[in-house]
């Protein structure tokens, strides 16, 4: 691959702001000057005012790969990424089948996705009750990027973890740098709160609301967070909707977490009309939640910001008239980029807390930094350039399997125009897609 270089694009060298750049490029980043002058013998890419910035790192999406495919692919879910600016996906292990809870599965998954994705990818594993220390030991030298389990599943291949399941994994991986993660909603609060309501009132969208309350994430932080503060271990909260929930992890150096692109926009009051478009778990909070949560991405107390990507066809399992019964999930990927610059950027947020939030934070916390996540050189040479631009999105240009989106209304004001993994254009807005499936590779975290 000959070396190239990226003119006349604005990003970060140093300092809060953008500035005009040049960088030198082949799989790697060679260099990065405030002008362009380097050898006239390399080709030139002119981004003609454009904003560079380090290509995204989405650390939550749902690829389902093998096993419920008919929701999203390998293929389709890393297409949706490299049309959003995201170059590296970090996918979830509960939603395959086999899941990732053994490094047996995870090399058949990777085995049977290695033909289909166009962009980068690293690997969750998962713990579930029948985990053993052996199969969690081994998936982290193998280099999985953290543990996923869950406080209520609502999965039969995926089952939840007690609390002193939590006590028994903390306690034999005390003092490790293992970092667990967790889908924290308290399996007994939404027990009671589905329990006292009538089956007429479970299946309204106000009945979704009322059975998911902002207790449940607050009871599970709770006892989660006091088991980790007991043995010492790294913790991560997923997807996190509250602002009690995020207040509770100040205070815990080893905590982190990461919230979504609709816990930051919308609220309960928006899913009586998105309904099934915006339909998650858990769900969307109060106004109040969702200023802390921006707020948090200011202040340092929300981490970084994922999308719990998780598409289904847009159909009977999205249009039921039992609200209950609607699939949770939203497929998100390609627009967490697009929807972050155009409400926070030049706005509350510099762009150095915009590059942290939406790949630098990330990449440091799942351990692929600074190949991943970073401008440096010797970094991988993944940019997504971005233009300012108000546009409206069509749903039918989403290249998920789920083409429906909560922020179908919603006006954007910057726009994905190339996307660049290890130095190769992998999409542009007037070609689309531009590699094969394949091309994109699993990048495996750093083991201590
Ligand atoms: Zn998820």
């Amino acid at each position: 691959m000959g070396i190239k270089v990226l003119i006349n694009g604005f990003s970060l060298l140093n300092g809060e702001n953008a500035q005009k750049v040049a960088i030198l490029f082949d799989e790697k980043i060679i260099d990065i000057r405030e002008s362009d002058s380097f050898d006239l013998s390399f080709e030139r890419i002119d981004v003609d005012g454009s904003l560079i910035i380090p290509g995204g790192v989405d650390p939550h999406v749902h690829f389902n790969d093998p096993g419920f495919t008919s929701n999203e692919t390998f293929s389709t879910g890393t297409t949706a990424a490299a049309f959003g600016g995201v170059t590296t996906i970090i996918d979830m292990p509960c939603t395959s089948l086999p899941p990732v809870t053994t490094v047996n599965n995870l090399k058949n998954k990777l085995n049977i996705i290695k033909e289909k994705a166009v962009v980068d990818y690293s690997m969750w594993g998962g713990i579930t009750p029948e985990s053993s220390f052996e199969d969690i030991e081994e998936l982290y030298r193998f280099g999985v990027a953290a543990f996923k389990s869950y406080t209520i599943s609502g999965m039969d291949t995926f089952k939840a973890l007690s609390y002193s399941d939590i006590e028994k994994i903390f306690n034999h991986f005390s003092g490790t740098n293992t970092v667990f993660g967790f889908h924290a909603e308290d399996f007994s609060v939404i027990k009671n709160s589905i329990e006292a309501q009538t089956d007429d009132e479970l299946k309204t969208v106000q009945g979704y609301l009322k059975a998911r309350p902002i207790e449940a994430e607050v009871v599970a932080i709770k006892n989660i967070l006091k088991l980790a503060k007991k043995y010492d271990v790294y913790i991560h909260i997923v997807h996190i909707s509250s602002k009690e929930g995020v207040n509770l992890l100040k205070d815990y150096p080893k905590a982190s977490c990461e919230t979504c692109p609709h816990y930051l926009e919308f609220t309960g009051d928006d899913l009586y009309n998105l309904k099934g478009r915006l339909k998650t778990a858990p769900v969307v909070k109060n106004s109040e939640d969702r200023e802390f949560l921006r707020d948090g991405l200011s202040n340092g107390s929300v981490n970084f910001v994922s999308t719990d990507h998780a598409g289904v066809f847009w159909g009977d399992l999205k249009l039921n008239s039992d609200f209950s019964k609607v699939y949770n999930g939203i497929p998100g990927v390609q627009l967490m980029i697009p929807y972050l610059f155009s409400e926070f950027y030049e706005k509350t947020l510099s762009l150095k807390k915009m590059i942290e939030i939406s790949s630098e934070n990330a990449a440091k916390r799942f351990k692929i930094y600074p190949q991943k996540g970073a401008m440096l050189i010797g970094s991988d040479a993944d940019f997504t350039i971005l233009k300012k631009e108000e546009w409206l999105l069509d749903e039918s240009q989403l290249q998920s399997i789920g083409k429906y989106s909560p922020f179908y209304q919603k006006k954007l004001s910057w726009r994905v125009v190339s996307t660049f993994v290890r130095g190769v254009e992998v999409f542009s807005i007037k070609d689309g897609l531009k590699v094969n499936f394949g091309f994109g590779r699993y990048i495996p975290a750093q083991v201590d």
